[in-house]
């Protein structure tokens, strides 16, 4: 039995975003619960399907003991600020000190940039061991979306990754942490490893594993880890992020080296073939998915969903642009449905005023077209506080909370909007408001590829639609000034 102390900081910064992310970010109940430590751990998260969850469940059925630390986790959003970032690292590493531990898990996504950080996970994994010294290994599980860098894999002892996107094996990959914790302890010296990273950024939507290349890509890693014994981790990188180690990448360990390295070859020789793969998804300009799914949806039982994945708030943009809403309405689209806009204004005016009262306006907030605030009058259609358990298997979760929530109706317009920022990845964010998404015809959802563990099955078809927002779909439209030399800002057909 060992003693293995477990932790979690997690966040998926877009530097492009201007403000800063806080520490209220991490602490604020939402699409999962807010900061926490010690045994609140075993209360708050045993069951979800996170990888702390699953590592823990694993962990403890192989009778290890477990030691929880703290865990915490934003929506994606802008840096991460110095204070915030100290925060977070100073509950973990400081309920370690004085503590004899055979291991540690820490839970991390990949892609967190601090103030005066661009490698923040790289750094929290150095305090880590600035504590518990040489020798004791350090293990995390990885978002598919990490951006990794040479220094995080030579500073962990085993990192493992989501291989699926939407994120339903979120769980398993801490699952396979514990699994792989008691090889590691075993051989009784840090494992063999091999690095390779992208020469060319990968789209957010084009990940997406239940589409090609990505299905078959990451459909290819068991089979390579089963003859070769080594342990495999393919990550799509998340673009908008200005740091040099931005983009995919191919992490590898077995006993020894060249182990390490054969495994990771084969899986990268892959991943440069499917180049052409990801260049060639269709995206759709947001009149030109509007006119499509009109048509569509004009023969359909089910409804045409069409993803405004550039307002997507799980790639750090605001949840609030308009583009999608307006198209729809200059179409006179019928039966549409679109959420979830962050509007806490609009939430509250709309809770103030009644069902069958009125609200001005709703949404936008940013500069230029299909970024200003959508006139009304909306009409208040239904009111909720926002709080629903919800069942799609990404993040299974009893205590969803978005706050003060409404539905807003114009013409044949409806817009959910919510007063805490998330992105819709369970069908109950529309039925617990008396939405039930399958009666839509058009069904705008503001996420790139989550919704579809949610929706995908009630779809008559997905759009991806390019209306505006901060998580451009086009990496080449990212003003980076500091990604490493050579990198291909988008797959080459
Ligand atoms: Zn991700």
């Amino acid at each position: 039995m060992a003693r293995i102390a477990v932790g979690g900081f997690l966040h998926e910064t877009n530097t492009f975003v201007p403000a800063l992310t806080l520490w209220d970010a991490f602490a604020q109940d939402g699409a999962w619960p807010g900061a926490m430590e010690g045994e609140a751990i075993f209360a708050k998260l045993a069951g979800l399907n996170l990888g702390i969850s699953g590592f823990m469940h694993e962990a403890t059925l192989r009778g290890h003991e477990v030691l929880p630390l703290a865990w915490a986790m934003a929506q994606p959003s802008g840096t991460v600020s110095r204070e915030t970032f100290e925060r977070g690292c100073a509950a973990i590493v400081d309920r370690l000190r004085g503590e004899r531990v055979d291991a540690v898990y820490i839970e991390l996504h990949g892609a967190m940039v601090a103030e005066g950080f661009d490698d923040a996970e790289a750094e929290l994994l150095r305090r880590v061991r600035a504590v518990i010294g040489p020798g004791v290994p350090i293990l995390g599980t990885l978002d598919l979306h990490a951006n990794v860098s040479a220094a995080l894999v030579e500073e962990a002892d085993f990192l493992t990754s989501y291989r699926t996107y939407p994120h339903v094996d979120w769980g398993e990959s801490g699952k396979r942490a514990a699994l792989w914790l008691d090889r590691v302890l075993a051989w009784g010296t840090t494992p063999g490893r091999a690095f390779r990273q992208s020469p060319f950024l990968v789209p957010v939507t084009t990940g997406c594993t239940l589409t090609e290349p990505s299905r078959s890509l990451y459909g290819m890693i068991a089979g390579i880890e089963a003859e070769t014994g080594a342990a495999l981790s393919l990550n799509m990188g998340f673009p908008p992020a200005d740091i040099p180690d931005v983009g995919p990448t191919v992490i590898a360990y077995a006993q020894d080296r060249s182990a390490a390295d054969a495994a990771a070859d084969r899986l990268f020789e892959a991943l440069l073939a499917a180049e052409a793969g990801f260049a060639s998804h269709r995206k759709l300009s947001v009149r030109e998915a509007v006119a499509e799914a009109t048509a569509r949806a004009a023969g359909a039982t089910r409804p045409v969903i069409i993803a405004d994945t550039q307002d997507n708030p799980g790639a750090g943009s605001p949840s609030n642009t308009t583009g999608l809403i307006l198209a729809l309405l200059e179409r006179g689209a019928q039966g549409a449905l679109v959420g979830i806009v962050h509007d806490p204004e609009a939430a509250a005016a709309a809770h103030a005023a009644g069902l069958g009262g009125t609200v001005a306006s709703l949404g936008g907030g940013g500069e230029g077209p299909g970024q200003e605030r959508a006139a009304g009058p909306w009409t208040v259609a239904a009111l909720s506080d926002g709080r629903f358990a919800g069942t799609a298997p990404m993040l299974r979760s009893a205590a969803v909370e978005m706050g003060p929530t409404a539905v807003l109706a114009k013409d044949g317009v409806e817009v959910l909007v919510a007063t805490i920022r998330q992105q819709p990845i369970h069908r109950e964010t529309f039925s617990h408001i008396g939405r039930d998404p399958r009666n839509a015809g058009i069904l705008g959802l503001k996420s790139s590829a989550h919704f579809r563990a949610g929706f995908q099955e009630i779809a008559e078809e997905v759009l991806v639609c390019l209306a505006p927002g901060e998580n451009p779909e086009d990496p080449e439209a990212l003003p980076f000034t500091r990604i490493r030399s050579g990198v291909r800002r988008r797959p080459r057909a």
